[in-house]
């Protein structure tokens, strides 16, 4: 049987065993690219969540002994074991995603970027120390690891961004329970086979499915100590103040806009690729997508029909045909959000200049399609232009200059990401500390950091105090200060 066609198990992955579980409400899972069913999801309850945090705080009451240069190693093996499989992982993003081969590809090898970086805790954990501090005395800090954490995923990263906080945390000597995205949890699924391979002990890594009332689950807790979460600006807030009233540290990354600026001295022939890939890559479900494309009077004209040129070119399908360079948008419902927005800038009085609903997707035509689309002559205030389409639609607003092209960026409730394209550096310089936006490109249409650096967003795409996604915060996320004052 064709992959794309199969029925998979979803499981919960607790205390070292598959379990299948039967909760109240059920979710579909399907592969967009053919709006076909593919699996199904329960939530997990109260007492299951329970029992799994039970186990993983057991296994964290071991796993914390272990000497971190001895933890490492099970990161090293797990590294490997993901580079042998990446293409297996990528696969199975794109099913249950949509998102091209290539992508996927890209997306797993964030992943194990992630693993890779948190090999270096054994650094990262050191303390501080003074000697005499005080007459015969000597002050340490010790970075200790706190116990079981938890992980809430968003669906367009399915690998990904469940791998911004479990090497991380695990690395530091904590234990964690992820929860994915009851839209696309399979690819997840596929790594529990390498935890295992790695030799990861029962506990130290689980996997719980669900939806609201397993996160709910998960917030009411008393023993889980902190909460990443990853998705929507709403359920952002939600899940960071009830984490926080129910005692836990909490950080979560939320929705956006990103907005790109053109600079009229920048080469339209190598910026308008990057634009592509920004504005349509992922099919636009991508919070760092570019989604509001900021000319200036001299350069308008000219960038707005090579950029219509170019996406004109994008060819829609299934994303395991190498030919495909745009996949479809995650579910049906999505889909009709998407086009709810086009009708709406149209009724505004942007100029629909590229219609994505007029591109077909030939023998696909189940799926959840929809071209590229660009309006030209936006208003910054129209919702086009505020709000997050999280689809493949661009608003092109024209500004006067730079300074009313910053004025106009730093107006959105969002501040994830944004970039500037030029040759000068006294404009980047300008862009880069004018604007109020947690990760800067220049030149860089997906202003995406490595995993040495944190996820930075502001405003309303971020909420919390460390960006512990990634970056030198996390130890600070994962561990607590242990101060010991010694005279002998
Ligand atoms: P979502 O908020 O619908 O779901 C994210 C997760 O939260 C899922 O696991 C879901 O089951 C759970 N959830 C949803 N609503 C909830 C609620 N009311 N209470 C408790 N739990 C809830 O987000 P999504 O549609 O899966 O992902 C897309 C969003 O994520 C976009 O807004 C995008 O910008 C954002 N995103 C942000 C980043 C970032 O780093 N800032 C990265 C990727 C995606």
């Amino acid at each position: 049987m064709k992959t794309e066609n199969m029925e998979y198990e979803v499981y919960n992955y607790i205390n070292g065993k598959r379990e299948k579980n039967t909760g109240d409400s059920e979710f579909t899972v399907y592969n967009p690219a053919f709006g076909k069913r593919i699996a199904t999801v329960y939530d997990t309850g109260n007492d299951e969540v329970d029992n799994t945090v039970d186990f993983a705080y057991s296994a964290f009451l071991k796993w914390s002994k272990i000497p971190i240069t001895d933890r490492i190693k099970f990161l090293f093996r797990l590294e490997n074991l993901m580079r042998e499989n990446a293409d297996e992982l990528a696969k199975m993003v794109t099913i249950e995603h949509g998102k091209t081969f290539k992508e996927s590809q890209g997306e797993v090898m964030r992943a194990i970027e992630n693993v890779e970086a948190a090999c270096s805790s054994t650094y990262n954990i050191m303390g501080r120390n003074s000697k005499n501090i005080a007459g015969g005395i000597d002050e340490e800090l010790f970075r200790v690891p706190m116990g079981v954490f938890a992980a809430i995923a968003p669906f367009n990263f399915p690998i990904m961004v469940a791998f911004w906080f479990i090497p991380y945390a695990v690395g530091l000597g904590n234990t964690i329970i992820v929860k994915p995205s009851e839209k696309t949890p399979l690819t997840l699924q596929k790594t529990v086979d390498l935890f295992e391979q790695a030799g990861f002990p029962p506990g130290v890594i689980s996997i719980v499915n669900g939806s609201v009332n397993t996160v709910n689950a998960i917030l009411n807790n008393k023993k889980i100590s902190g909460v990443s979460f990853v998705g929507s600006t709403g359920a952002a807030r939600y899940i960071v103040s009830t984490a926080a009233a129910n005692h836990k540290r909490a950080q979560a990354g939320a929705s956006a806009k990103n907005y790109e600026l053109v600079m009229p001295d920048a080469d339209l022939d190598k910026v308008v690729p990057h634009l592509i890939s920004s504005f349509y890559g992922n099919a636009g479900e991508r919070c760092l997508a570019g989604s509001a494309l900021v000319t200036l009077p001299e350069n308008h004209k000219k960038l707005v029909e090579k950029f219509k040129m170019e996406a004109e070119k994008l060819k829609l399908g299934y994303g395991l045909d190498d030919k495909v360079s745009l996949g479809p948008l995650i579910r049906s419902e999505h889909k009709q959000r998407v086009l709810g927005y086009i009708d709406s800038g149209v009724s505004e009085g942007a100029n629909l200049t590229l219609d994505g609903r007029k591109f077909s997707a030939g023998k696909y035509s189940a799926g959840y399609f929809l071209g590229p689309s660009i309006f030209d002559n936006a208003d910054p205030d129209m919702k086009i232009v505020r709000e997050e389409i999280f689809g493949p639609v661009a608003s092109v607003v024209e500004a006067k200059n730079i300074d009313d092209a910053i004025e106009i960026i730093n107006k959105s409730q969002y501040g994830n990401a944004s970039t500037i394209f030029t040759k000068s550096g006294e404009y980047a310089e300008k862009y880069i500390e004018g604007v109020q936006a947690g990760n800067i490109g220049v030149n860089i249409g997906v202003a995406a950091p490595i995993a040495f650096y944190p996820f930075a967003g502001y405003k309303d795409s971020f909420f919390g105090d460390l960006h512990a996604q990634g970056g030198p915060d996390h130890v600070m996320f994962y561990t607590d200060s242990k101060v010991v004052i010694k005279r002998w």
